[in-house]
């Protein structure tokens, strides 16, 4: 829920730290550093691999520190950062430090998948404002996050833009009177595509989604429609709202970016051109609003919304994760970890686009059970439900 914070006009610059900042995500949180170069001050950057891109970034923004955590690109970063006083860590372990800074308010939590579950937690324990991309985090450990947030009153801004925009609906409002959250979907590239046909889809074709431009593996999550059933179990983990309560509701135009019915029959809708930067500048400034040169809606032009309910029979995906969600405990963790490994093999071209749901489906019969398990336990699900993947998956395209 937003929080009753009164808006401070601050005077020194937010300090942020960006996890994640090669990719979709993070590249578009630096735009928006750039359009207000005396009000943030960027402290920490974090990649995976794309040393090039992190040094460049390291270069323009000045951070305290970056983290590179592949090892192997480790001495191409310090020598190119040596001199500058930049300090370079390598390795995973680190993304914790570049979360917990003194100096950083706000964290950019952009990191693709479980992998970013630690720096999250990190910066929750450690009490700091998190504008939440990494929706990931939530699917597997939305227990634990919640809990540690309380403790802490850290708090989380989403920036995914369904959530971005049900949070924005109810700043003023109390959760209790909430009848339901419509979250809406654009329904990705294969929203008209035949069902029969879907076995032979491609990686570039599920790559070309309509009206988003994103990182490859969330890409193929709006393909299959996983990622609807990811943001379903994301939103009950940020508004505390059950999933007979998440309404899912396909938005081929994606102008409206998710809407809540209240208790007395009004709703709320949060509207916009599809521009990412929109929820990660309002993450990163709320609760205030920053004037931003960002595209507006040209009402005259728009000619028609739609609405369609989602086929559940053709997206499989999306009725797992509802059912994931239902059975709790660790259900979500092994539907995410089955998810990201699956996703992985498709891309890679060893599996077909339909394969991806059966893997998933297998994973959770398996694996799964409402049993709670603690960090530790998440994270060996995590892992098995990946092996397993591998292992029944066997490559069915050769
Ligand atoms: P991306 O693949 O473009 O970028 C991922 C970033 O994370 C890169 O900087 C990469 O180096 C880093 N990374 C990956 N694994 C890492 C690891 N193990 N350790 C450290 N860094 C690692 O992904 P993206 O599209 O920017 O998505 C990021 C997150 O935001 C995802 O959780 C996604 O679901 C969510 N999200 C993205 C969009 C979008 O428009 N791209 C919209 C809503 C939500
Ligand atoms: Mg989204």
């Amino acid at each position: 829920m937003p929080g009753s914070q009164t808006p401070s006009k601050s005077a020194r610059p937010r300090g942020v730290s960006i996890l994640g900042s090669t990719g979709s995500i993070g590249r578009q949180t630096l735009d928006i550093v750039r359009l207000f170069p005396e009000r943030f001050s960027v402290r920490a950057l974090a990649a995976r691999n794309s040393a090039e891109a992190l040094i460049e970034q390291a270069l323009e923004f000045r951070p305290e520190c970056v983290v590179i955590t592949r090892e192997s690109r480790y001495p191409q970063v310090r020598d190119a950062l040596a001199g500058t006083g930049i300090m370079v860590h390598a390795g995973s372990d680190h993304l914790a430090y570049a979360a917990t800074l003194d100096s950083v308010d706000v964290v950019m939590a952009a990191i693709v998948g479980s992998a970013g579950l630690g720096s999250v937690l990190e910066a929750v324990r450690a009490g700091k404002t998190i504008a939440l991309a990494n929706k990931e985090t939530l699917v597997v450990a939305g227990e634990i996050v919640r809990f540690h947030a309380r403790r802490s009153n850290a708090l989380i801004v989403p920036v995914d833009s369904e959530h971005s925009a049900i949070f924005q609906c109810l700043v003023g409002e109390s959760v209790e009177d909430v009848d339901e959250l419509i979250l809406t979907a654009s329904g990705g590239p294969f929203l008209d595509r035949p069902a029969s046909t879907l076995a032979e889809a491609t990686p570039k074709e599920a790559l070309a989604h309509p009206n988003w431009s994103m990182g490859p593996k969330i890409s193929i999550d709006s393909a299959t429609m996983m990622n609807k059933g990811l943001e379903v179990i994301e939103a009950h983990w940020l508004f505390g709202i059950g999933g007979d309560r998440i309404r899912v509701l396909v938005h081929p135009q994606s102008i409206i970016h998710s809407m809540v019915e209240f208790v007395d029959g009004s709703t709320k809708a949060q509207i916009g051109v599809p521009d990412m930067k929109v929820p990660i500048q309002y993450a990163l400034t709320y609760p205030e609003r920053w004037p931003a040169p960002h595209e507006r809606i040209d009402w005259n032009a728009l000619a028609r919304l739609d609405f369609r309910l989602p086929a559940l029979d053709k997206f499989p995906c999306l009725g797992l994760a509802y059912d994931a969600l239902a059975t709790g405990g660790s259900a979500p963790a092994v539907l995410n970890a089955a998810n990201e490994a699956a996703v992985d093999q498709f891309l890679k071209g060893k599996i077909r686009f339909t394969d991806i749901s059966v893997a998933i489906a297998d994973a959770l019969e398996q694996l799964a059970s409402s049993e709670i398990p603690d960090l530790e336990k998440l994270m060996e699900i995590d892992a098995a439900a990946r092996a397993l993947v591998v292992e029944l998956n066997r490559p069915t395209i050769h």
